[in-house]
């Protein structure tokens, strides 16, 4: 088997209602495919993390070093790319194009062997994944609280048990508006918040302590990625655990914050950090130092069909009967494409949803919505 086609695509949304995340508005949703096709037929898909027209640029530069190559070679065609790119980028867009096309290799490995990745990966702990409903931002033109309370109140309607919502526009009101979705969601559901590293330490330990009796799962990406030093400090002035690592790409970024232990719980994504072939290395690290793993997600189907072939494989630690269950994160903001580019939509159950168990990723990509979306 060889590979005949490397081909990215780009797609875009551009939203009715508008809404801020802590340092970002968005006014439309993009995203980076990226398939792979076969001599034989076979076709793999997968998806970059981040900025999509620039991630689709690199996957073309990648392309003349994987077309012509065995697909099964994952391994040695992942070292490859990442040596030829390394001198201009050890994160960022050489890790998030690099991801896109190991899923889309590991997609045509499970379509090859007839098996889903997680058979491919040693096998799945878990089939069903609970999930919890991303939202919560700060929408633009409608008062934040009020919106938040509805917004959150609804997942819960719906059947979730957990959610998390963005924070960053200022300790006062964050700390108001926190409390309001607690009461909101009642003293039960699972709330996480997300400061898209919108604080300073100062700041950030200022909002864990006013709202350290709200019963907080974690605070994630209090302070920009880069200031390590900055994540310890969040961690010892406030009792919140710390999470963090959608910025952080490939095993190196991860093994230098687990060293210096900056968070609680470590976030890789599976479109970012380098594929699932580094993600799995990413867990061992994670094992090894005894530290909590929640992946990540923000993307397409085939993000989240990618990522719950990580949910399948990520070991229980420690093994015991009641395991803590890494939670799926689940986006609930309006994008039409997320669902509608496959032919089964990856939906939940209330607040659970299944590993996919077709061949590959599991999932079949509707082109007629490819070819609708993209620009
Ligand atoms: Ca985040």
């Amino acid at each position: 088997m060889k590979i005949t086609a490397v081909r990215p695509h780009v797609l875009r949304y551009e939203l009715e209602d508008h809404f801020q995340s802590a340092f970002s508005t968005f006014i439309d949703r993009w995203a980076c495919l990226v398939e792979i096709q076969c001599d034989d037929g076979t076709v793999g898909w997968g998806e970059c993390l981040g900025p999509s027209t620039a991630n689709a640029a690199v996957v073309e530069a990648m392309a003349s070093l994987v077309v012509g190559r065995d697909p099964l070679e994952i391994e040695p065609i992942w070292l490859e790319l990442y040596n030829q790119f390394r001198d201009q980028g050890q994160r960022g867009l050489t890790l998030t194009a690099l991801s896109g096309i190991d899923i889309a290799l590991w997609d045509i490995a499970g379509k090859h062997f007839g098996v889903p990745v997680h058979v491919l990966l040693g096998g799945a702990f878990r089939k069903e994944i609970p999930a919890y409903a991303t939202g919560g931002f700060r929408p633009v033109g409608r008062d934040r609280r009020a919106a938040l309370e509805e917004e959150t109140a609804g997942y819960m309607a719906e059947g979730f048990t957990a959610t998390k919502i963005k924070i960053g526009f200022g300790v006062e009101e964050d700390a108001e508006v926190i409390a309001a979705v607690r009461a909101a969601i009642g003293p039960d559901a699972r709330l996480m918040i997300d400061a898209n590293h919108g604080y300073d330490a100062i700041e950030a330990v200022a909002l864990g302590n006013r709202v350290a009796d709200l019963d907080i799962d974690w605070f994630e990406e209090p302070v920009t990625p880069e200031l390590l030093d900055a994540y310890c400090e969040v961690r010892a002035g406030q009792p919140l655990p710390v999470a963090a690592g959608e910025t952080w790409h490939g095993r190196w970024a991860f093994a230098e914050a687990i060293q210096r232990r900056a968070v609680d719980i470590l976030q890789p994504d599976v479109c970012g950090c380098g594929g699932l072939t580094e993600m799995k290395k990413i867990i061992s690290l994670a094992e090894v130092a005894g530290l909590r793993l929640v992946p990540h997600v923000w993307g397409t189907a085939v993000q989240i069909a990618a990522s719950l072939q990580v949910h399948a494989i990520l070991p229980p630690s420690p093994p015991r009967h009641e395991r803590y269950q890494p939670q799926l994160e689940f986006d609930r903001t309006p994008n039409p494409y997320r669902q509608a580019i496959v032919t089964r939509p990856i939906e939940h159950e209330k607040g659970m949803v299944a590993v996919p168990e077709g061949p590959g990723l599991g999932i079949e990509i509707n082109r007629d919505m490819v070819e609708k979306y993209s620009v």
